[in-house]
């Protein structure tokens, strides 16, 4: 299991979250509308959740069914950084 950043967090990019996760696995880039967690580092901890003034953090199983797409997107995103980097060597 792994947490998941969701809708409220676009736009918002509070950042709380990436001061108290505590193996660094929150990013984005400038670019990017919202924070992401990569899932293969999470430990599970729920410092994140309690940390986010807008509640966009949920543990995967508790994801508000609206936003179970996110579950994927936040995966994604690291995926698709792991075959840039592929790419790229
Ligand atoms: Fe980081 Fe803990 Fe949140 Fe996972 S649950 S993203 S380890 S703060």
């Amino acid at each position: 299991m792994t947490y998941v950043i969701t809708q409220p967090c676009v736009g918002v990019k509070n950042a709380s979250c990436v001061d108290v996760c505590p193996v660094d696995c929150i990013h984005a880039d400038d670019d990017d509308e919202q924070f992401f967690i990569n899932p293969q580092e999470c430990i599970d901890c729920g410092a994140c959740e309690a940390a986010c003034p807008v509640n966009a953090i949920f543990e995967e199983g508790s994801v508000p069914r609206r936003w179970k797409p996110f579950i994927q997107l936040n995966a994604e995103y690291f995926l698709k950084q792991r075959q840039a980097k592929k790419k790229r060597k």
